[in-house]
């Protein structure tokens, strides 16, 4: 007898969980979101946003309901904008390039800090005295 193979709908791996996704993407309100795609509707059931729907906004910077984006993400791995992966190891790696990244921005400001000529002459003048009066206590 032949055996009928009901093909079944295969879930790709490595998706989200509830707590990763709560995690990573946790819930806003629309407007409350930095929308640097300047989205209008979510992709999924493509209507539009009202300002203050609770949304939640992917690693991609793409925004959706978040009904919307947790039912995606319970069936699907990849961002439904722009199908970028959207697993545990693709948001880890993102978010460590980001940090790496925002190390890299933050050491030329703190040396820019210091090179700033400071134009406060009183300033000027008042330190190298209380670094003086502090070096002759020290000495005494
Ligand atoms: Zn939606
Ligand atoms: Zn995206």
């Amino acid at each position: 007898m032949n055996q009928i193979i009901i093909p079944r709908v295969l879930k790709p791996k490595n998706l989200l969980t509830q707590e990763e996704i709560q995690q990573y993407f946790p819930k806003t309100p629309f407007n409350a979101l930095e929308n640097s795609f300047h989205q209008t509707t979510c992709s999924v059931c493509l209507e539009e946003f009202a300002q203050d729907t609770i949304c939640r906004q992917i690693y991609c910077s793409h925004i959706f309901h978040d009904k919307c984006v947790q039912i995606w993400l319970s069936n699907q791995n990849s961002c439904p904008s722009c199908r970028v992966r959207v697993t545990k190891k693709a948001i880890q790696e993102f978010l460590k390039a980001k940090a790496i990244e925002a190390e890299m921005v933050k050491l030329p400001e703190e040396q820019a800090d210091i090179t700033i000529p400071n134009t406060d002459e009183s300033v000027l003048e008042d330190e190298p005295s209380q670094l003086e009066k502090k070096l002759l206590i020290h000495s005494k």
